[in-house]
């Protein structure tokens, strides 16, 4: 990667030295005291307004998170660093990543790569930058070549969500092959098979941060199933393999269609019913006419995309829950997710312990877990934190 000539400095006031110092890797624009010189994307030396160094960090021109801190020091060679993140990052899913042959291999800043998302399916890996700084060709370039050297994959696939490169002022981009050949697989997780299409629409690609929450589902579900909102049908197959009776609902056609294509490559399972519904609708209607499940999987998509839809959200997931556990026979399993950042733990065990005084139902928390440890919590980083995954039995 060529040398920046020059490293451009960006001065930055007391507020965000504290915040860094206190391991928090992101700098808001309302913090910072002059950029001059710093181009979309660059490399910059951070200094506080006395002009001591800070560290070095991607610049935004784009994003209300103007700075994300890369290094504490001065950074020589951004090729060979980004290099060893990525090193270290397929060094610790070594460590932690079982039963599976798809996982996040870099998770943004709690990898210390931030602004990058590399997840791999099998022989396939799926690249995605969300900054101006990691979609610079060169250090995308630098990205692919020590990924080669890791899993030698048959494809590097980049990803592009229009939605995120046009919050960074970023031009669209088609998405394809960085590398190889190959883009699409087939992948295990837990013993069950999933197919992947890198290229397939804009959302591809399985919820990979609820792979171990799958398996933990499976250990305390039995008897009649119902996943809502089971997308490709990642709960409702894992579901299938020790429960007779599995239906999966989502709303959208595409992934009940690849959902069917999923259980296809599992001989042996029972077959599971799918069916294309509004999850609200359906559980008001299957809760009116009496319909009993013993397992019920409620995964929604995030509710609350900022701290002001909190409340809203809350009465989403309230009524959700609350006609699940209604459902629920005594006994019964209640697994229950949140993936909004902005929804607390606290506050999602609050709203569940409100559904079930209004269920009339007793409830017993047999586990509180958040994502697979693919995607690790940085504790100095909130917002590495976002699943919530409660599962709960039905005393009475
Ligand atoms: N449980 C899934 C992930 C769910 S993602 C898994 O583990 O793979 C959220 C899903 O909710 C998406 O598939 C989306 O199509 C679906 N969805 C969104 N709004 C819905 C609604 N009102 N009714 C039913 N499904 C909905």
């Amino acid at each position: 990667m060529p040398a920046e000539t020059t490293t451009p400095t960006v001065v930055v006031n007391a507020r965000a030295v504290a915040r860094l110092r206190a391991g928090h890797p992101w700098i808001y624009r309302s913090d910072v005291v002059s950029a001059e010189g710093a181009g979309p994307g660059a490399l910059v030396e951070v200094k506080s307004e006395r002009r001591r160094f800070v560290g070095t960090a991607f610049y935004s021109a784009a994003s209300e998170i103007a700075l994300r801190l890369l290094a504490p020091v001065k950074v020589e060679n951004l090729a060979e660093l980004v290099r060893q993140r990525v090193r270290n990052a397929v060094e610790y899913r070594r460590k932690v990543v079982r039963d599976t042959d798809a996982y996040r291999v870099v998770f943004s800043e709690a990898d210390e790569l931030p602004g990058l998302i590399v997840d791999r399916y099998k022989d396939v890996l799926v690249l995605e930058a969300l900054t101006q700084a990691t979609d610079r060709p060169e250090l995308k370039q630098a990205v692919v070549v020590e990924l080669m050297e890791q899993f030698a994959p048959a494809g590097i696939v980049e990803r592009a969500e229009p939605r995120i490169r046009q919050l960074e002022q970023l031009g669209p981009l088609e998405g394809g092959l960085l590398y190889g050949e190959k883009t699409e697989t087939v992948f295990t997780m837990n013993g069950v098979r999933f197919h992947h299409h890198a290229l397939a629409g804009q959302k591809t690609g399985a919820f990979l941060d609820q792979r171990e929450n799958y398996a933990a589902a499976a250990a305390c579900a039995h008897g009649e199933a119902l996943d809502v909102f089971c997308y490709q049908g990642g709960f409702a197959l894992h579901l299938a393999r020790v429960c007779p009776r599995v239906t999966g609902v989502d709303s959208s056609r595409p992934a009940l269609e690849q959902a069917e294509q999923n259980a296809a490559l599992n001989p042996g399972l029972p077959e599971v019913e799918w069916i294309e519904a509004n999850a609200f609708d359906l559980l008001k209607d299957f809760a009116a006419a009496g319909r009993p499940y013993d397992t019920i999987v409620v995964d929604p998509p995030a509710f609350a995309r900022s701290r002001r839809a909190l409340h809203t959200a809350l009465r989403g997931y309230k009524e959700l829950n609350l006609r699940a556990l209604k459902m629920l026979r005594p006994g019964g399993i209640l697994v229950t997710c949140s993936c909004s950042y902005h929804v607390g733990e606290s506050e999602f065990v609050e709203m569940l312990a409100s559904a079930a005084v209004d269920a009339h139902r007793s409830l017993r928390i047999l586990e509180k877990r958040g994502q697979s440890k693919d995607h690790p919590v940085v504790l100095a980083i909130p917002e590495t934190s976002y699943l919530k995954c409660v599962i709960a039995a039905v005393i009475h």
